[in-house]
């Protein structure tokens, strides 16, 4: 029986809820991924740190989790809208390129950016373009059950027809009027019969390259039906969890509970979670806005507006801090203020390998219980992880008061502690130590022996055998070999 108190906000009820999964011990979550036609930016970095904490912690929980994150590698058309050029086709016919090579450069640029932030690799990550079938055998349900039609060589969702049987606008809270007004300024309508409906599959322009049969034309499928097709494959006709960002709530996400339900006859998901989005300078940043930075020019400071570079775990650290439905507006400043936090973090977490125990301790496991609890507590209320943050800076105090040697522990109160805060911030925040902070330690450690072997030489010159050999003895106990040559004593550490 997995010990579980998560509760997580639903977009859908607009409240928190107890996250009680469909099938026991199990969680099925599909979270919509990159459209790959250009570098991952902070905006990206988002969702996929705030979906890897909630794999990390469900999988940590004891859940078996099956975490779907797809590829959008056609059907993404330029301003989101029905109208305009596809985004990978555009890019492609810009730079020469096969639309194929475009999205497997930008994917796997993608899942090297996600390494580096600590992000693990979804179970599954399908592409659109793997899945045609699929998105093909969907139109034909909604189709057969009545709520889409064909326009030459086209077929949109009939959103009306859908709207008197179901509820469209049941996540959004948008009413269809609000999306005729809203669609009113765009092109012409075209094929649609009403500006809300949505292309479900799309005949292709003689110039358009990516295009495949269908019944109804060469063509390719309208961007929202791919997470509805691939997330029915892979995590059933009913699954736990689906994640984006705010930004996807309208038409994306509307469109896909609207595809499924015509499909059939019942949602597909049960809780909607949306993280909120990165600003800069309280604008949204994306690539639409032009107003992005990539985030290797983050990890190399190669822009304008950054002062510095940013380590890949500053960049997540920085986006832990804030709660995922909060917004978050990026500045040099607080940057540096989440290096520092991380920095303080990283060092107790280094101090706590050097403390010694003592028998007599004041502090007992009763410490890190309570920590523990904190942190659980923390992340149980909809994933709060600047909460779990601040207690584990709360505890950073008493270990450099332990490190100080103005504070006890007991060996298991000790070990206990170690574990705490190697659980929260390396197996479910995701931290991990930084080499560059390693090397410079290293760096640190290795002078202070080389400042050990000045004093034994100076012992040596003043014939104070007893000393010279205690600092080569103690030393040899460390697994340091130290080794005297004509130029002085050299040394290495045999670990
Ligand atoms: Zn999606």
């Amino acid at each position: 029986m997995i010990k579980n108190n998560l509760q997580i906000y639903n977009t859908l009820s607009r409240k928190k809820e107890v996250f009680e999964p469909i099938n026991p011990g199990h969680v099925g979550m599909y979270v919509c991924g990159p459209t790959v036609y250009g570098d991952a930016h902070l905006g990206h970095a988002r969702p996929a740190i705030t979906f890897d904490l909630l794999f990390r912690y469900l999988r940590h929980l004891g859940y078996k989790v099956r975490f779907v994150r797809n590829i959008t590698d056609v059907g993404h058309l330029e301003h989101d809208a029905d109208e305009g050029e596809d985004k990978i086709a555009k890019k492609a016919r810009l730079e020469q390129l096969e639309p194929m090579e475009v999205a497997q450069y930008y994917t796997n640029r993608f899942n090297q950016a996600m390494a580096s932030l600590g992000v693990l690799p979804p179970s599954i990550e399908p592409h659109a373009t793997g899945h045609i079938i699929e998105q093909e055998q969907l139109v034909k349900q909604i189709m057969d059950n009545g709520y889409a039609y064909e326009s030459n060589g086209s077929v949109y969702f009939d959103v009306e027809k859908y709207n008197k049987d179901h509820h469209y606008g049941i996540l959004s809270g948008r009413n269809l009027d609000d999306v005729h007004d809203a669609s009113r300024e765009l092109d012409g309508v075209g094929e649609k019969r009403r500006q809300a409906d949505f292309a479900l599959w799309k005949k292709a322009q003689p110039e358009h390259i990516m295009r495949w049969p269908s019944p109804w034309s060469e063509g390719f499928p309208g961007w929202h039906c791919e997470c509805t097709a691939m997330g029915r494959k892979y995590l059933g006709a009913k699954f736990d969890i689906h994640g984006g960002g705010m930004d996807l709530v309208f038409p994306h996400h509307e469109c896909e509970i609207a595809q499924a339900v015509a499909a059939q006859g019942e949602p597909m998901v049960k809780y909607w979670m949306h993280n909120n989005m990165i600003t800069i300078a309280g604008k949204k940043m994306g690539k639409s806005y032009n107003n992005f930075i990539t985030l290797d020019q983050f990890f190399t400071g190669d822009h304008p507006l950054l002062e510095q570079p940013y380590t890949p775990m500053t960049i997540r650290f920085f986006i832990l801090q804030a709660h995922y439905r909060s917004t978050v507006d990026f500045s040099n400043e607080a940057l540096q203020a989440s290096k520092k936090g991380l920095d303080r973090l990283m060092d107790a977490i280094a101090a706590l390998d050097r403390i010694e125990a003592t028998a007599t301790g004041v502090l007992g496991e009763e410490f890190a219980a309570e920590l523990e609890a904190k942190c659980y507590a923390a992340l149980d209320d909809d994933l709060n992880s600047p909460i779990v943050i601040s207690h584990l800076f709360d505890a950073t105090r008493t270990v450099n008061q332990l490190a100080d040697r103005q504070q006890t522990i007991t060996p298991e109160g000790l070990e206990a502690l170690r574990r705490v805060f190697r659980t929260f911030a390396f197996d479910i925040l995701g931290l991990q130590p930084e080499e560059s902070g390693n090397a410079e330690r290293e760096k640190s450690f290795g002078q202070a022996i080389d400042l050990l072997l000045e004093l034994r030489a100076k012992a040596k010159a003043a014939k104070d055998w007893a000393t010279s050999d205690q600092i080569r003895d103690r030393l040899a106990a460390l697994g340091f070999e130290v080794k005297d040559t004509k130029e002085g004593a050299t040394w290495k550490l045999n670990k």
